[in-house]
This record gives C-alpha cells, structure tokens and sequence, in this order.
C-alpha cells in the first residue's frame, strides 16, 4: 500500500480513471448507435460512474466524536477523498466526484443522475445506486421526497421531474414499478399482496423482466410521489411484519420509459431512398424504451460483517445474500474474470444489464464522518474504486414503430384522400366555369351575328325605300312634263326607261352585295356551329335556330325586291307603251315592224296585235321566199326589216317548218355571223331562239355549226337582250338529249356560263333554264344505265355559279337552279363535288324552305337517298 502522496486506486488495471476528467461525460449521439431489427447494431463504452458523498456530522456524532477530526478529508477540486489511517498516515483514492458535506441534492442529482436519465431519455437502459454503510444517507440521497422543502428532493423524485419534462404526452409513456429485495424474495412495494415476484429471462435477449410485479402509468409529478409515499409506508409495514429493518432490504425503483421518435433518414438504405421520398418521407417512427433503475441498497455493514467476522455462506446468505453477490460480481468484473456470479442472487440478476451489461451505470457510494466507522468507511470506498473499473457496453434500446406508422399512414392516406377529393372539386369548378364561359361566348357571337344581319337588312330596306322614293319621284316629274308638254321625245322616254334600269341594275347590285354579306354570315355560323359541334348539339340548334329565322327575314326582303321589280317592269310596260304610242302618232303604220323579240311576250302581245296582221299580210303578199332573200339586201334598212318580219314569222309555231324549208335558218345563221348590226344580231338570235324550240331545228342548229356562232356571239355581244335571246337558244338546245355531248364540245355550256357576266336577270333566268335542262338531260341518260360520269356542268365549272344562285332573289332564276341542283345531286358521281362545292346546304335548304312543294320533296327525295349525302348530314348533324 503506498503513503502520503500515492493514489490508491486499488489496481493498476484502470489507467484510464485519471484521464476520465468528466463524470458527467454525455455520449455523443453520432458516436452511439442503435441495435434496431434488422439494421447495425452499435454499442459505445460506458464505464460505471462512481461519486462519493460524505454525509455532516449528524447531532450524535457532533457530541461523541467532538474531540477527534473525521476519518476522511475531501479535495472536491481534485475529485479526491484522504482516508486517514492515524494523524499522521492517510490513503488517497480518487473518484469521478466527490461530494462533500455541503453538496446540496440539486448538486448531487446533477452529477449523479442527471446524465443517467439523459441516456434513459435517448433510449438507453440507466441505473443509479446507493452503496453505504446504515445511516451514511442512502436514503436519504435517492428517496426523499421533499414535502416541507423542494430543495431536499431526492434522485427518484428529480429524475421523474427530468423524464417528465421531457416526453410528449401523446406520444410517449412512463410506468412504474417499486419493488424490494429480501432475503432473496421479491416483494411488490405497491401492492404488498404480492409478495414474492419472479424474475423471468428472455431466453433469446437475455433480457430481464419481472412480470409480476404491478405497473402504473404516470402522467404527472404528483401521482408519482405518492407512489413513492405508498411504497415506503408499504415497505415500513413489510419490514414490521417480517421483523426486520429496512436496512437490511434492497429497495428497487424501476421506471419504463417508451418514446416514440420519427425515423432518421439514414435509416435506410440508399435503394430504399426513392421510396422514401415518394412517400413523403415516411419511415416507421422508432420506439425508444429505456429503463431507469434507482436502487436503495441494503446497508454494506452486512456484508463487511459477513466477511470480517468470518461467518459461514449460509449465514451469510441469511444477511444478505445478494449484496455479497453484487460485491462478487463487481469483483469478478473489475478483474475481468472470466466468471462473473450473476445467477447467485436475486439483485444480480436483477442488475445484470448495470454491471457488465449495456446500461449507463452512475454509483453513489455515501459515507459518515465518524472515525468510530473508520473500517466500514473504508470497505465502502474500496467497493467504490472496484465499481470504478465496470465497464458497460452501452447500447440504445429501439426498434421500429410499425404500428405507429401504420397509424400515421392511416391518417396521411386519409389526409390525401379528401386533398384528392378536393383537388377534383376543384377541377370540377374549372371545367364547369370554362363551359359557362364558352356558353357566354357562344350567346354572344350569336347575338353579335344576329345585330349584324340585322343592321344589314335594316340598310337594305332603307335603300329600298329610298329608290323607291326615287323612282316615284321621277315618274312623276315625268308625267307631269307629259301632261305639260302633250307629247315626250321618244329618245328623252328612252333615257329614262334606261335610267331606271341602270338604277335597278344599281339596286339589284346592292342587294347582291347585301346577299353575299349575309352568305359570308351564314357561311361565319356554319363553321361557327362545325367547331362548336363538339360542344354538343343544342348549340348547332340554336345556330340553326338563327339561320332559319334569318332566312326568313330574307325571303320577306325578297319578297319586297319582287313586289319592287314588278313596279319597276309595270313602270317599264307603261314607259315602252307611251313610247310607242308616241311612235305610231309619228310614224304612222311603219311601227309595225320595230316589234321587240318574239321571246318577250310581256312586252309585244298586246301592243303588237295590229302588227303582227301587217306582217301575215306581207308575208302573204310578198311570199316567204322574197323575204328571206330580203335579208342579204344591200340596203341596211331593209336587212333589219326584213329579219324583223322573219323573227315575227318564227314566233309562230305554224311557220317555222316553212322558215327552215325556205333556207331561213342557215340565213338567220349567216347574219350571226356578220354582226354588222347589234339590232339585227338581236333579232336574228330571237328568231332561232324561237326555231331552236322544235327539236328537229335543233339538230339542223347544230348540224349548221349554229353552236359556234351562237358562242361567239354570246362572247362578243354586249346587250343585255342579245344576250338574252343567244341564252334562250342555247337553253332550248340544252334540252336535247341527244346533243349534250357535242353541245358541250362546241363549248356551248361555257358559252352560257360566260354569259353570267351580264347581270341582267332576263339573261341568268335563261342561263339557269339552259342548265337545269342539261343537268335533267345528264340525270335521265344516268337513270337509264348510261354509265356514270361527272356531270359535264360541273366539269365545265358551273356549280360553283349554281351554288351561288341557288337562292337567287328572282324566282325564274331560282326554280331553274333548284331544279338543277336537284338534277346533279340524283347522280351519285356528283356528290362529291357537291359538297365539297357548298351544294348540299343549298339542297338541304331547298328540302326546308322551297315554296315549291314538289322541288322541296324531290330535294328531299334526292338526299335521302344519296348515301354520300346521307353520311355527311350524318357528320353534320343535319336532318331533313
Ligand atoms: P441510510 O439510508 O443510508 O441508512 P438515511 O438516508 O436514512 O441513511 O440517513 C440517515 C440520517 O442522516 C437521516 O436522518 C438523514 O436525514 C441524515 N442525512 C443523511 N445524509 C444527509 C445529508 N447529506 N445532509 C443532512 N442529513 C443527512
Ligand atoms: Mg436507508
């Protein structure tokens, strides 16, 4: 044994001791780790922790031991305690702390325990014990309670304080159990009737547990202490029965704390990152369950006792059992025997996991001052330094919280459930306010294209009104000078009946252009209503709706322009009449021959009565062969006179075969030829107009290259009425079935398509007759087997025309087109075209609107039973 000066650290072995500066040495948390299922299992060095506090002079030994100093000296600063052997010899022995006399609990808490609940709290088993001799403050250090005074509360009390303070209520728990050891029974402080508890092993673990014994949940401070009241009046009521003190019985308090902590992201393994974001970050949270022991040992005299007065194991065993067992296994494990007795007593097994074990071990080894206690004193510091070199392994106590995250799964998939039903509402909304929105701009590009049409057919009807006016005023001006001056200048008349005309050429103009304007709308509202049509069908109704109402308002216009033209031809009738009135009063009975053609009954009929006597006069006088000869005279007046009496002569049904006989046709052709005169082409193209009615004529027309001529003139020719009657003869020839093809050759069709350029409706009605008799021509060879072809109109280029006066405001014009839209469409090969042309509307059209009932059913008729038609109404959503 060393002197003065000489540490006596009991061995060697523990070099270390010196250079363990901190009792209160925390674990760093990167440097320990954690045993959970199936991941590394790490564990960190724990020696056992031991302090010494020196309890003051109590009133006995101040008055008995006044006279001699105290056994030992502390030197707190150098953490080390003097054991005097006499005055003058001391042994040295140095401690992880040393707490004097004046330590105060909060101190002693601090140093001792306080590191230990920490551990507890990060899932670390703990124990803290007192070891000492009867008397030294045990108690007094780990299990006063502190009622009069809160600065006296004990390790037990301030260490529930700490766990209490730091675990979430609604996550974590803490349980209780108060037991104590005696004589090698186990006895339950809170509840005395179980009174001899076993102690069960976990056969895989090693871990130990005590079944038996009863378990309080604490959810506050105040229930824990009386707890503690309970379970020491229970062990002062044991100890009374049994006979025995309570220095003699091991007291135990066991505190189970399980904390619920999230899961680190290093928890798993990179392969497993993915999942674990696509989670949102959900990993089982982790159960931490550490165990905080707090033992009150029996006094240590006992076992000094059973060893220095050399008593038998038995007797031993009768003392205390297991507090020399507890002493032999510290032995066992400061030397590193191999051997350590655990099984020998009911407290080492008890305390297997603190000594040798994984748990954080803070020992508290508390002495008196007394040099009467002097051995017992240094028996209890030699088991301090012994404890000294225990070390532990420590490791957390965790393992994954499956339940719990199945729990927050539950919650989070209900959570992402109602987003999800929310985020469809929200969708729902959207799709709902996007198809108001479109509804709303659908109501107003209708209501716009309905103002449009409206302020256009306003406009029409101004203009109207206003020629109207116009007209008005001008008839009567005319009148008036009439009637002032008895008598009107024949050319003046003309003029005027001109005028007239170029101002309803004017009027019809303007409507033209209003019609195209509102065919433009129209055409606006189709492809409105095709892009809409997947907006569903009651929007193309409604735009049906409009359109069928603004063909109404169309037919009403039409019908006022019809009411206005045939004012305007009465006006015409009255102004030719005046002026041939005006004519006979001058040139007496030579009026006779300036008849106006044979194709213009409207005009002549009445007037010309006594003309057309005159003529069967002459012709009877003068023969018809001297007439026809008249028409290759020199004289120009003659010519024009005497092709005006074969044009009267042609009119008549009756003659015509005696015209063509006498070589009257091919003259008629020969004066087409000339057109020296634009009168006499007028009348020579009236009267084979007239003679191109019989089909005989027709083919002698054609066989006279009359074709050609007639192409030529409607080429060259200017006047409307020229015009007119080279229309009407081509129309007559359109009409033979047997001539459509060289009809066409000779570039007849064009010719009559060419002469839609003269806006004059006299002529279009003519053009449409033509057409429509081709297109019946062209469909009755195809119903009777021909094989099918394009309709050769529409290879020359007519539909696009047809299409545009399928709804022509002159109803002439318009029969004759429905009639050849009707025509082309019973042609299958056609239909096509007809489409793509913008004809099916007009057809379908017809079958709605025409006033003609039997076109309307034979329109009708005709795209049912078109299958290309059919299908395409089907896309279009139309019925008819
Ligand atoms: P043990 O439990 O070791 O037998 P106790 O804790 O019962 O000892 O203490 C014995 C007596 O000494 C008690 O009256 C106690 O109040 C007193 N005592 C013990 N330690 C101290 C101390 N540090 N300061 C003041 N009084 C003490
Ligand atoms: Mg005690």
């Amino acid at each position: 044994m060393a002197t003065g000066g000489v540490y006596r650290n009991g061995s060697n072995k523990a070099p270390n001791l010196r250079t363990s500066s901190s009792f209160k040495m925390k674990l760093p948390a990167s440097n320990v780790r954690r045993s959970i299922p199936g991941g590394a299992t790490d564990s960190v060095s724990g020696r056992v922790r031991v302090a010494v506090r020196l309890r003051p002079r109590n009133a006995e030994e101040m008055a008995a031991d006044a006279d001699f100093a105290d056994c030992v000296e502390l030197q707190p600063e150098l953490k080390r305690l003097k054991l005097r052997k006499n005055n003058w010899d001391s042994d040295t022995y140095e401690f992880d702390e040393v707490l004097t006399e004046y330590s105060s609990q909060k101190r002693v808490y601090e140093v001792v325990a306080k590191p230990v609940v920490e551990s507890v709290l990060e899932g670390y088993n703990g124990t803290v014990m007192a070891y000492g001799q009867t008397g030294t403050g045990k108690t007094y250090t780990l299990g006063r309670l502190g009622d009069e005074d809160t600065s006296a509360r004990g390790i037990m009390v301030r260490s529930m304080e700490d766990i209490l303070a730091n675990i979430s209520p609604e996550t974590d728990s803490v349980s209780v159990s108060y037991l104590q050891i005696y004589m090698e029974t186990i006895q339950d402080l809170l509840n005395p009737a179980n009174d001899n508890i076993l102690i069960v092993e976990d056969q895989r673990t090693g871990d130990v547990s005590l079944p038996g014994a009863t378990v309080v949940e604490i959810h506050d401070q105040q229930t824990f202490i009386e707890l503690l009241r309970l379970g020491e009046n229970h062990r002062i009521a044991a100890n009374t029965k049994l006979n025995t003190e309570s220095s003699r019985s091991h007291a135990i308090l066991m505190v189970h704390m399980k904390r619920s902590v999230l899961g680190r992201e290093d928890d798993f393994s990179p392969e497993n990152e993915n999942r674990s974001h696509s989670v949102g970050n959900f990993k089982p949270s982790i159960l931490r369950k550490g165990k905080l022991v707090v033992v009150d040992l029996a006094g240590s005299e006992r076992v000094h006792k059973s060893g220095s007065e050399g008593h038998m194991l038995e007797e031993a065993k009768s003392i205390n059992l297991s507090l020399s067992a507890l002493g032999k296994c510290i032995n066992a494990l400061a030397e590193n025997s191999a051997h350590v007795p655990i099984r020998d007593s009911k407290l080492t097994r008890l305390l297997k996991d603190s000594f040798g074990g994984t748990s954080r071990t803070s020992l508290v080894v508390t002495i008196g001052p007394s040099p009467r206690h002097r051995a017992e004193t240094a028996s209890t510091i030699l088991f301090g330094q012994r404890a000294m070199k225990v070390e532990n392994m420590l490791k957390i106590k965790e393992e994954f919280d499956y339940k719990s995250l199945s729990k927050r799964l539950e919650i989070e998939m209900d959570k992402l459930i109602a987003d999800n039903e929310r985020q469809q509402k929200v969708y729902e909304n959207e799709v709902e306010r996007i198809r108001l929105e479109a509804q709303k701009r659908i109501t107003e590009a209708e209501r716009n294209c309905g103002e449009l049409l409206e302020e256009e057919k306003v406009k029409c009807q101004m203009d109207y009104m206003e020629s109207i006016q116009k007209l008005e005023e001008k008839w009567s001006v005319n009148q008036q000078k009439r009637v002032a001056n008895g008598e009107v200048h024949m050319d003046t008349g003309n003029d005027e009946v001109k005028e007239l005309k170029a101002l309803l050429q004017n009027e019809i103009c303007l409507r033209k252009a209003a019609e195209e304007e509102n065919k433009n709308l129209k055409l606006q509202l189709l492809k409105f209503s095709k892009a809409e049509l997947a907006g569903g069908s009651t929007d193309i109704m409604n735009l049906q709706e409009i359109l069928e109402e603004e063909s109404r308002q169309k037919k009403k216009l039409e019908e006022e322009v019809r009411a206005l033209r045939s004012q305007l031809s009465q006006l015409s009738t009255e102004a030719s009449q005046s002026r041939s009135d005006l004519e006979r009063g001058r040139n007496g009975n030579t009026a006779g021959l300036d008849c106006l053609s044979p194709l213009n009954h409207l005009q002549s009929r009445d007037s010309s009565n006594g003309e057309r006597a005159s003529i069967v006069n002459l012709h009877e006088q003068v023969g018809l062969q001297k007439i026809l000869s008249l028409l290759e005279s020199e004289d120009a007046n003659v010519r024009i006179h005497a092709v005006k009496v074969v044009a009267n002569l042609a009119a008549e049904e009756a003659n015509q075969e005696k015209i063509v006989e006498a070589g009257g046709l091919t003259s008629l052709l020969m004066l087409l030829r000339s057109y020296e005169d634009e009168t006499i082409r007028r009348i020579a193209a009236g009267a084979i107009a007239n003679l191109a009615m019989n089909e005989a004529n027709q083919e002698l027309i054609m066989a006279q290259g009359g074709i050609c001529l007639l192409a030529m003139t409607a080429s060259d020719a200017e006047d409307p009425q020229t015009l007119r009657m080279v229309a009407g003869a081509l129309a007559n020839l359109c009409g033979n079935d047997k001539l459509q093809m060289r009809l066409r050759s000779e570039g007849g069709i064009k010719a009559l398509l060419g002469m839609v350029r003269c806006r004059h409706p006299d002529v279009l009605s003519q053009v449409a007759r033509g057409i429509a008799n081709f297109a019946k021509c062209e469909s009755r060879a195809s119903s009777q087997g021909t094989k099918p072809v394009r309709s050769l109109l529409i290879e020359d280029g007519a539909l696009p025309w047809i299409v545009q006066n399928a709804n022509n405001e002159a109803s002439l014009i318009r029969r004759h087109v429905e009639l050849a839209l009707c025509h082309l469409a019973q042609h299958e090969v056609n239909a096509k075209d007809m489409i793509s042309g913008g004809a099916l509307w007009e057809l379908v059209r017809i079958s709605r609107d025409c006033s003609r009932e039997d076109i309307k059913a034979l329109a009708r008729r005709t795209l049912t039973s078109s299958s290309t038609f059919v299908a395409e109404m089907r896309r279009l959503r139309i019925e008819v």
